[in-house]
């Protein structure tokens, strides 16, 4: 049985957690299985039309060819996000938050419009792992540190969500360093992480960036190859590292760490969005 299934929800609560982050609440009646893993296990937020809602809600389990033989006018609109929060309730109500990024766009951005702007009570679906099903801890995590004792994390605000999950789960020996590049001086945050690992923040607003941290590159053509760029390591003793954003500035990572001669074993690169094209 596919670890992942299909959860009917509607929005409960959105804050504001600073600028460029909405952190929205959704409830639903069988959230009690729902994966509280966290880490960077990835779930999929269905949101759009009550009607398709309800056609792919109506498939628990095969929520996913439902979902393509809806038509397209009623399709919900299918997005990654991490959940940073579970709660499965005592009373057969449960919650689960997800920290929504709120960025740039020229047209509509159905993930975003939704976490900033739907009323709240408004329908929608999550695909998560199920607690026990085979798998459930594994499926969807790229985060691998096997028995690393140093670790690097890098992302930008796509991806502060599933950093801020691994990093209260490192434990107080860990050595490193987490490096997150975000829009504006009020979306840092408080990352708990332990002594040994450096939080760095890189403000875009001021000009920072998080490329450059290998110390630059050789490698001169990082043109996109069309490639998803998900390059998942597992690590082994020593060192381990995971760096999750936007595809290009993940590319220049890599050809920077490719410089440096980190081993491609050792280090995951993953596209969490790519400019100029939609996401699934
Ligand atoms: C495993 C995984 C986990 C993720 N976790 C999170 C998470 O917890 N929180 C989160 O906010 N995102 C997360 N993302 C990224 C998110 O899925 C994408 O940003 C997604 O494209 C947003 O959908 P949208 O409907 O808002 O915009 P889309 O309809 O996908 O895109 C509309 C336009 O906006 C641009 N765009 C999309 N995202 C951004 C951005 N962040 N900044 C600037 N322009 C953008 C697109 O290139 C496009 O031009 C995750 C992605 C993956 C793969």
């Amino acid at each position: 049985m596919n670890p992942y299934r299909l959860y009917a929800l509607r929005l409960s609560a959105r804050r504001e957690v600073s600028p460029s982050f909405v952190r929205i609440t959704l409830r639903g009646d069988d959230l009690a299985t729902c994966s509280d893993i966290l880490l960077d296990q990835r779930v999929k937020l269905l949101v759009g039309s009550p009607e398709g809602l309800a056609e792919v809600g109506a498939s628990v389990e095969d929520w996913y060819p439902a979902w393509q033989d809806i038509a397209d006018e009623r399709r919900p609109a299918m997005r990654t996000y991490t959940l940073v929060a579970v709660r499965p309730g005592s009373d057969g109500s449960g919650e689960v938050d997800i920290d929504v990024a709120i960025h740039p766009t020229d047209g509509a951005a159905p993930g975003m419009d939704f976490a900033a702007t739907a009323p709240l009570g408004t329908p929608a679906a999550l695909v998560a792992a199920e607690v026990g099903r085979d798998g459930y801890e594994d499926v969807g995590v790229a985060w691998h540190p096997g028995d690393a004792t140093e670790v690097l994390l890098a992302g930008d605000e796509t991806a502060l969500p599933a950093i801020a999950n691994i990093a209260g789960t490192l434990g107080p020996g860990v050595r490193g360093r987490i490096v997150l590049e975000v829009p504006h001086p009020e979306d840092t945050r408080t990352i708990a992480a332990p002594d040994g690992v450096v939080v760095e923040w890189r403000i875009r607003e001021r000009g920072e960036r998080a490329v450059g941290l290998f110390g630059g590159r050789e490698e001169t053509d990082v043109t996109d190859d069309g490639d998803l760029l998900w390059d998942e390591a597992r690590g082994a003793a020593g060192w381990y590292g995971w760096i999750a954003g936007e595809a290009g500035w993940v590319r220049e990572l890599r050809a920077e760490a490719r410089t440096a001669g980190i081993p491609r074993g050792q280090i995951s690169f993953m596209g969490y969005w790519k400019r100029g094209a939609v996401g699934a």
